[in-house]
């Protein structure tokens, strides 16, 4: 009796605390599926089964003292709650491990009926009762009984623990290792429980066992205040791979929408603190308004991930429309009146990611802010990494297997009629980058800091290639190089250059190191001042790509370039606009004045080459002469020129 007053107080301070404890947005899942689907209502619906079963046992038990024929009604009506609370505490303890690992999601309604069915009959037992008396019945002398079928009724607790259990291997692998051993403990202990009571039907300690799990459970896997973000009061990315592993290995199809707030750095610069987070929370509270609050994360500082599973009817689409509508209007918090920006992408499970490493992976990237502006990115942008990570390993395996060639393109004088120079440029032998050009894995390997070792190679192999002076005998005046300038970052630059060239005893001056203009060129004055300093030893430069990106006159000025290489952009663009047109010739005729040679890249044509000629050009590259080729057939090109082969 002791045991069922104790089960009593404890499921009830266990469904107090849950209630008042839980955070403060909760909201009830609506309607009856997604609130039996919900694992926090099973729960409850746990707590709430044991206190009604704990309390009619106690009440029976008293009334039974104190049999006559005025209590025979309420004493027959508490074994009969007993009995009906108890069956259903048994499906919603298997409901909820199922909920636990997911493996409620996603079944057909004929599956629940069939779930469902022993509880049904049981219940139908129970309320029959009183017509059959086949449960239990009270004796002429108002005593309790046990009737002919009451071992279904255990029967039905049975069905259903070991349903909990089947479910609980079944999906193991979708709840996380802590999780798994909480329920695997549970699971033992609410089985002794019921084993012991079926033993010692005096000994009523199975209701008490029960209460103890509850508490157990209430602390594991309910009291989630470590998968908790106190910033936005939503989840956080543990319970978000919790939340995907459960989906994922039930095998689900659903959908994540991210949203990330792209420029909360900036304002958090601007603002206070408190301010900030007032905005935070306002803008986590709105999402939570769009979704559930079970189903919004905070992945990290103004990230969110909201989950949109096809059983709940969430549309993936429509969300991420309805972030984009709503981030197109202002946000208000005391005296902040701000419009934010965001980026909202989709990303389809399985379809676009299948694991939970490909989801971690993807997520560690991140977005790329590319230009002002809320936007819906597209996955394929989303998951550019991956493409770019395949690139940098198969860049990396060529570099370590020296698979790394330089190819050479004619540049050709207008003044002498035949090739006097020609540019380097880098080709890889590898079957994943044989589609890319440089212009794409060049970036990459600046970035993972493979550009120092490729710059070298490169450098040494023109070095190499000089050193033999074929080139020099077919009338090659000099070789440019491109450099990127991550190069300079590197301290060692001009002192690994000068090793290598006076290891091939090759003159300065037959190399010619071209540069891309960017906003680092100007900014950093470590590039700046190894220029400055190679330059005073006698390196020239020429400035490549000039009129894309970042182009600057003040450069342009200062540079001191050698030659100016003209993107053939420029040029393209002249052939079907008259203003082009003149912005190039004026380009031309500016560099000129400066004492600089100008190179128009991209010639492939009679009519490009004479409009370059005629605007006063003085070098020329383009595929109109040759496109890069590798260095014997480059000799080959050359030999042939000079012979007065073709042009
Ligand atoms: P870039 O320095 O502007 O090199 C010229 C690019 O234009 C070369 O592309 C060349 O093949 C291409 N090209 C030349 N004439 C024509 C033409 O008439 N029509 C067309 N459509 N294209 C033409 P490539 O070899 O793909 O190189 C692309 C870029 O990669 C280079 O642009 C350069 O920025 C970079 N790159 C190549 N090799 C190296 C290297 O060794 N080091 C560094 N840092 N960058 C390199
Ligand atoms: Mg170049
Ligand atoms: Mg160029």
């Amino acid at each position: 009796m002791s045991f069922e007053i104790s089960a009593f107080i404890l499921s009830l301070l266990c469904l107090v605390y849950s209630l008042s404890a839980k955070r403060r947005q909760y909201h009830l899942p609506k309607g009856l599926k997604n609130m039996l689907l919900s694992q926090h209502v099973m729960f409850l619906a746990l707590l709430i089964c044991n206190i009604l079963s704990a309390a009619s046992s106690v009440g029976g038990v008293y009334l039974q003292a104190i049999a006559s024929r005025e209590v025979v009604f309420w004493q027959y009506l508490l074994h009969a709650c007993y009995f009906f609370f108890h069956t259903t505490l048994s499906i919603s303890f298997a409901l909820y491990i199922m909920n636990v690992n997911g493996a409620s999601m996603g079944r057909s309604p004929r599956f629940y009926f069939y779930f469902a069915l022993p509880y049904l009959c049981s219940e139908l037992l129970v309320l029959t009762n009183s017509f059959t008396g086949a449960a239990f019945y009270m004796d002429a002398r108002f005593l309790y009984h046990r009737g002919p079928l009451m071992p279904l009724l255990y029967a039905n607790g049975a069905v259903y623990l070991v349903l909990g259990v089947l479910f609980f291997f079944r999906y193991k692998q979708a709840v996380s290792r802590a999780d798994s051993l909480a329920i695997a403990v549970v699971i033992a202990l609410t089985s002794l429980g019921v084993t012991i009571q079926g033993l010692y039907p005096n000994l009523q300690v199975e209701l008490f066992s029960e209460s103890l799990n509850f508490l157990a459970l209430m602390i594991l896997l309910e009291e989630r205040g470590g998968h908790m973000d106190p910033a936005t009061g939503a989840l956080n990315r543990l319970a978000f791979a919790d939340a995907n592993r459960r989906l994922m290995e039930t095998g689900q199809t659903y959908q994540i929408v991210l949203v990330k707030l792209t420029d909360i750095a900036l304002f958090s610069k601007l603002f206070s603190g408190r301010e900030m987070d007032a905005l935070v929370m306002r803008v986590s509270g709105w999402l939570t308004s769009i979704s559930s609050e079970q189903d919004l994360f905070s992945l990290r500082d103004g990230e969110f991930a909201l989950l949109c599973s096809e059983a709940e009817g969430r549309d993936a689409a429509a969300t991420a429309t309805a972030v984009l509508e709503r981030f197109g209007q202002d946000w208000k918090t005391g005296s902040l009146t701000l419009r934010l920006e965001t980026m909202v992408s989709v990303v389809r499970v399985p379809e676009d990611v299948a694991s939970l490493t490909d989801l971690e992976e993807l997520l560690s990237s991140g977005f790329r802010k590319a230009g002002p502006g809320s936007r819906l990115v597209p996955f394929a942008e989303l998951s550019a990494h991956r493409r770019n990570r395949r690139i940098e390993q198969a860049l990396r395996g060529a570099v370590n297997d020296r698979r790394l060639h330089v190819w050479y393109q004619p540049i050709w004088s207008v003044q002498k009629r035949r090739t006097v120079a020609a540019e380097a440029l880098l080709r890889v032998d590898s079957e994943e980058l044989r589609t890319l050009s440089p212009e794409e894995y060049i970036p990459l390997a600046e970035q993972c800091g493979l550009i120092r070792e490729i710059g070298l190679f490169v450098f040494e192999d023109v070095c190499r290639f000089l050193r033999d002076r074929q080139a020099e005998a077919a009338g090659l005046s000099y070789i440019e190089l491109n450099l990127s300038v991550h190069q300079f970052l590197y301290d060692d630059l001009v002192e690994r250059f000068e090793e290598i060239r006076a290891r091939y005893g090759v003159p300065r001056e037959k190399l010619n190191l071209e540069i891309t203009e960017s906003a680092s060129t100007d900014k950093a004055p470590a590039v700046r001042e190894a220029m400055e300093t190679m330059r005073s030893m006698g390196y020239t430069f020429s400035l490549d790509d000039f009129g894309t990106g970042y182009s600057n006159l003040v450069q342009l000025i200062r540079g001191n370039y050698k030659n100016v290489k003209m993107d053939k952009s420029l040029l393209w663009d002249a052939e079907g606009s008259a203003a082009a047109s003149r912005l190039l010739d004026s380009l031309i005729h500016v560099i000129r004045s400066l004492g600089c040679n100008v190179v128009q890249e991209g010639v492939e044509t009679p009519a490009q080459l004479e409009r370059t000629e005629t605007s006063g050009g003085n070098l020329i590259q383009g595929y109109y002469f040759s496109r890069p080729l590798p260095e014997d057939r480059f000799l080959t090109y050359l030999g042939r020129e000079a012979s007065g082969g073709r042009r």
